[in-house]
């Protein structure tokens, strides 16, 4: 760990793990009172869209005999243990919880996405975010590598030279991805003797700990996901959002106060030289517009194999982050801070809902990582 700690800090223009472990401690409890909010808890999506990429009896399966990687011994646990029931999502409404669910935008849709969203018909789900916590599923094996392997296998670009800027953030975006989910499964890992959830330092040693260059990623992400909602307030997009919604009318100054105050202390890190992440590096080279093009028509992939994770739990968060990403993305690269084109920016309501907890996501797993840290301080001193 210290070297570790060594690695990141050295470069003292950069904002530090430790400035963002501070900032968080600060964020932690006003993201988890939003998200708590009935506006940002219920997400919509369709669990049951087909995978566009390969047929389902490709050896794709979410089956016990399948997740092989992490308990090598299910067929000797409960019913209640197996992964199809560990990946279920409890509580499925059909029916959208209020009658103007998607009334949330600005301007005019001249945007371009960097996801795919589910459009809402009769496959069209709600979920409530709260109630189905990601955590260890028991999904695992060949088709979990394999979904984690077509994610990166959409960082081959055809343009520009094969070590460019866009590239490496690409993949450390979608590895960043990877490392929150790898944090999450671990922190709330089933104990089979307890029979209950909490954090299992091996397992996050073994998937995170480890790898500096994963952690790293990480918290990339997480300033990241931070600019994007500062950028949304600054531009003024936050301002001109209407809650349609009837049920969400009169929250909507309260909700809007709130995500204000998150990004409050996260506005300094709006000087780019101090970031881990600087946006304005991206995309400024020759035959830029075209890059940027096909980086978004790539992330528009990933975000479509989604559709391909057969353990539902698995499938909800990872569109709700790939959504969140995207979501984050879009605010990046596409809207202008300076003249009237951010009048004509759109986001939607889910976009927003899943860009908030795409930064709960982050800031859990920043949060996780320093009980891990503690966890393992204390083995070795015991040791
Ligand atoms: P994996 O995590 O499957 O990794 C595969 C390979 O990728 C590794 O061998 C390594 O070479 C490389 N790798 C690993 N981490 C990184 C990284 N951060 N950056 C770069 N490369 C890396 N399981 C759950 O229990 N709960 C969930 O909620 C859940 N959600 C998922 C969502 C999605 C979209 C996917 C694809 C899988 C999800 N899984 C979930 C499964 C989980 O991510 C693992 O695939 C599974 O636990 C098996 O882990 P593993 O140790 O074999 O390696």
């Amino acid at each position: 760990w210290d070297e570790y700690t060594a690695t990141v800090i050295k470069d003292s223009a950069n904002v530090t793990f430790e400035e963002i472990n501070l900032l968080n401690v600060y964020a932690r409890p006003l993201v988890t009172r939003l998200i708590n909010e009935n506006f940002f808890k219920i997400f919509r999506l369709n669990l049951y869209k087909e995978c566009p990429f390969w047929s389902n009896s490709q050896g794709f399966c979410m089956h016990k005999s399948c997740a092989v990687d992490t308990i090598d011994d299910w067929k000797n646990l409960p019913d209640i243990w197996q992964p199809e029931t560990l990946g279920r999502i409890e509580g499925l409404m059909h029916d959208p919880p209020t009658t103007n669910g998607s009334c949330i935008a600005t301007g005019i849709k001249s945007t371009k996405d960097y996801c795919e969203i589910d459009e809402i018909n009769d496959e069209t789900v709600y979920v409530n975010l709260v109630e189905n916590p990601e955590r260890f599923t028991g999904y695992g094996g060949d088709q979990s590598f394999q979904i984690w392997q077509s994610i990166y296998n959409e960082n081959c670009f055809n343009l520009g030279s094969e070590q460019c800027l866009e590239k490496n953030f690409f993949y450390r975006l979608v590895s960043g991805m990877h490392t929150s989910i790898s944090t999450h499964l671990t922190n709330e890992y089933l104990d089979l003797k307890t029979k209950e959830y909490g954090p299992d330092l091996r397992q996050f040693m073994a998937r995170v700990g480890d790898f500096p260059d994963r952690l790293e990623n990480l918290y990339m992400n997480y300033i990241l996901v931070a600019k994007a909602l500062i950028k949304l307030e600054q531009a003024g997009v936050l301002d001109r959002l209407r809650f349609c919604d009837g049920d969400f009318q009169s929250q909507e100054s309260q909700l809007k106060s709130s995500l204000k105050k998150l990004v409050e202390p996260f506005c300094e890190l709006g000087d780019t030289s101090r970031c881990l992440f600087n946006e304005n590096t991206l995309f400024q080279s020759d035959g830029a517009g075209q890059l940027k093009e096909e980086f978004r028509e790539r992330f528009v992939n990933v975000s479509r194999v989604m559709d391909c994770v057969h353990c539902d739990r698995c499938r909800l968060w990872g569109k709700v982050q790939i959504t969140g990403y995207g979501t984050a993305l879009k605010i990046l690269f596409e809207l202008d801070n300076h003249d009237s084109l951010s009048e004509d920016f759109q986001i939607s309501k889910i976009e927003l809902i899943a860009l908030v907890n795409t930064f709960d996501r982050l800031s859990k797993s920043v949060a996780s990582i320093n009980n891990f840290k503690q966890l393992y301080d204390k083995a070795m001193a015991a040791e």
